[in-house]
C-alpha cells in the first residue's frame, strides 16, 4: 500500500472532447507543480462523442497515473463520482469538472486547507461564469436549500471543486446512494469543513449537459435526499385545512341556531366537503411521509454499469472493501 499516491484527482466526463487535451495539459502541469504523488481518475459517463478514445489515449501517456471508468451509459454526474470514490488510492480527494470551468491551478488552495487539519473543503466561485438563467435559478435553489437545509452550510452548492478526505469518502461511497448529491452527502459526515473563495472560468469548450429538466430533477434529488420538509409541508397544510374547515362547521352550526339556515343548506355541505378534504390532505401527507422513508430504504437499484477500468495493472488494487457502521441521518 506503500506507493499509494497522496491525491487523488476525481474527474466526470460526458462529451467534452474539445476540453480533455487541455484539461490534461493544465492539470498534469499544475499538479507536477504542487511536487506531490498524485492519480487522476476520468469517469467516462457515456460520452456519445470521442472522449472515450481521448481517454483511453491519455490513459497511455501516463499509465501509471492516469485512470479511467468508462460506464455503460449515462449514469449522471454524480454517480460518475461516485465510481471513482469506490476506487481511490489517495490520503485526499478533489473533485473537479472536465470543461475547465475549475481552473486547476486552484487545486492547490484545497490541498493547503485540508492540510490545515479540514476533512471537507467546500468552495464558491468568486466570479461565477455562466448564464443569466442558470444564475438566477442557482440562486434561487441555493435560498429555497438554506431555508429548508439549515445544517447544510454552503455558500454555493454548485461549485464542484471540493476536496475532501479520505474517510469522508470511503463514507460517501459506502451509502450506495443512487440519488444523491454529493457535497451535501459529504457535509452530513464532516467533522470539521471549511469553505474557499476559487475562481470560476467559461466553459473552455462544448455545452453543458444540464438543460431545464436535469437542472430541475437535480434540484428535487437535493431537496428529497436530504430533507423531509416537503413531506411535512403537505401534512401541515392538511392540518391547517383541518382546523380551518372544523372553525368554519362550528360556525355555520351556530349561525344557523340564531339565523337560521343559509341558502338551501349548500354552505353547510360546502363546510363539511372542506373538512373532508383536509382530513384526506392530512392522511395522504402521513403516508406520504412513511413512503418517502421506505423509499429511501429500498432503492436498492445497481447506481451504474462499468462497462471497463483502463488502469496501470501493477498499482491497482483488486477489490476494495469498506467496512463503515455510520448511518446516514435526515435532516428532520
Ligand atoms: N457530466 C457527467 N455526466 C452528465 C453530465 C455532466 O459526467 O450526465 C460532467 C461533465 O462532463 C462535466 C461536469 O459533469 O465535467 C459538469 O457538467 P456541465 O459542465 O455540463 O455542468 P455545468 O457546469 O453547466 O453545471
Ligand atoms: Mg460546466
Amino acid at each position: 500500500m506503500s506507493n499509494n499516491p497522496y491525491l487523488s484527482i476525481v474527474i466526470p466526463v460526458h462529451n467534452e472532447q474539445e476540453c480533455l487535451e487541455e484539461l490534461y495539459q493544465r492539470l498534469t502541469q499544475s499538479l507536477d507543480n504542487l511536487g506531490k504523488t498524485y492519480e487522476i481518475i476520468l469517469t467516462n459517463d457515456g460520452s456519445t462523442d470521442k472522449s472515450g478514445e481521448i481517454l483511453e489515449e491519455l490513459h497511455k501517456r501516463r499509465p501509471s497515473q492516469i485512470r479511467v471508468i468508462d460506464f455503460n451509459g449515462n449514469f449522471g454526474q454524480h454517480m460518475a463520482i461516485m465510481a471513482a470514490f469506490e476506487r481511490v488510492r489517495g490520503e485526499i480527494i478533489i473533485t473537479l469538472d472536465a470543461d475547465l470551468q475549475n481552473p486547476p491551478e486552484e487545486i492547490s488552495k484545497l490541498v493547503a486547507a485540508i492540510e490545515a487539519g479540514h476533512d471537507v473543503v467546500n468552495t464558491h466561485r468568486l466570479k461565477r461564469q455562466d448564464s443569466m438563467f442558470r444564475l438566477f435559478f442557482s440562486h434561487l435553489h441555493n435560498k429555497i436549500r438554506a431555508w429548508m437545509m439549515p445544517k447544510l452550510k454552503m455558500e454555493d452548492e454548485g461549485c464542484m471543486l471540493r476536496a475532501y478526505k479520505r474517510n469522508i469518502v470511503d463514507l460517501m461511497a459506502s451509502t450506495g446512494e443512487a440519488t444523491t448529491f454529493i457535497p451535501a452527502l459529504a457535509l452530513n459526515y464532516a467533522s470539521n469543513p471549511t469553505e474557499v473563495g476559487v475562481a470560476h472560468a467559461e466553459r473552455a469548450a462544448g455545452e453543458t449537459s444540464y438543460n431545464f429538466f436535469k437542472l430541475i430533477r437535480y434540484n428535487f434529488d437535493v431537496m428529497t435526499g436530504f430533507s423531509i420538509v416537503p413531506l411535512q409541508m403537505t401534512t401541515m397544510l392538511g392540518m391547517l385545512i383541518s382546523v380551518c374547515s372544523f372553525l368554519f362547521v362550528v360556525f355555520l352550526m351556530i349561525r344557523r341556531l340564531i339565523v337560521g339556515p343559509e341558502v338551501e343548506g349548500v354552505f353547510t355541505l360546502f363546510a363539511i366537503m372542506f373538512f373532508l378534504i383536509g382530513i384526506v390532505l392530512l392522511s395522504m401527507g402521513i403516508n406520504g411521509e412513511y413512503i418517502g422513508r421506505i423509499y429511501q430504504e429500498v432503492r436498492k437499484r445497481p447506481r451504474f454499469v462499468v462497462r471497463r477500468v483502463l488502469e496501470d495493472k501493477e498499482t491497482s488494487i483488486a477489490h476494495k472493501t469498506i467496512h463503515v457502521s455510520s448511518v446516514l441521518e435526515n435532516e428532520g
